[in-house]
């Protein structure tokens, strides 16, 4: 049973020097993704998900990007907290579902790995976690291979009386 749903998007632009992470595993690609943490899209729209259907507001108000403890931070350690957050407002993800939009690199083959570890890192079974990757033909920043779009929805179940 789902009590609530929330959405969260992301975007963080290619840039020379960094490494791609995304969904916390590593992509072997010459650029990464430019950001203030380790700019994981996967992570950052679905926090601001699980935070959205908690109530509890989103990523910048939680993990300032001008704080520096959060530089360069693994974003699973961001996601890790507000899960912890959304635990302390009694709910707990029942089902995690996204969209990657990226024109470079091609994400198919990596798709079952970005699943599994967020799977594992939200606590949920591979079946209740789908991850699913497009280009933007060609359109757009995305399409010229400038950025990178994560799209997220999380459902959420109330576990306790809070
Ligand atoms: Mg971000």
């Amino acid at each position: 049973m789902i009590d609530r749903i929330g959405h969260g998007y992301d975007l963080h632009r290619l840039g020379p020097g960094r490494k791609m992470i995304l969904a916390g595993i590593e992509i072997p690609f010459p650029e990464g993704l430019v950001g203030h943490s380790d700019a994981d899209v996967v992570f950052h729209a679905v926090i601001d998900a699980m935070l959205g259907a908690a109530g509890l507001g989103d990523i910048g108000e939680q993990f300032p990007d001008n704080d520096p403890a959060f530089k360069d931070i693994d974003s699973s350690l961001l996601l890790e907290r507000a899960l912890k957050k959304v635990a302390d407002q009694g709910y707990a993800p029942v089902n995690v579902d996204l969209t990657l939009i990226a024109e470079r690199p091609k994400l198919s083959p990596y798709k079952s790995a970005m699943r599994a570890n967020l799977a594992k890192r939200v606590g949920l079974a591979v079946d209740a976690v789908s991850v699913k990757a497009k280009t933007n033909e060609g359109l757009g920043e995305t399409g010229r291979g400038e950025a990178i779009i994560c799209h997220a929805i999380v459902g959420l179940a109330k576990r306790n009386n809070k």
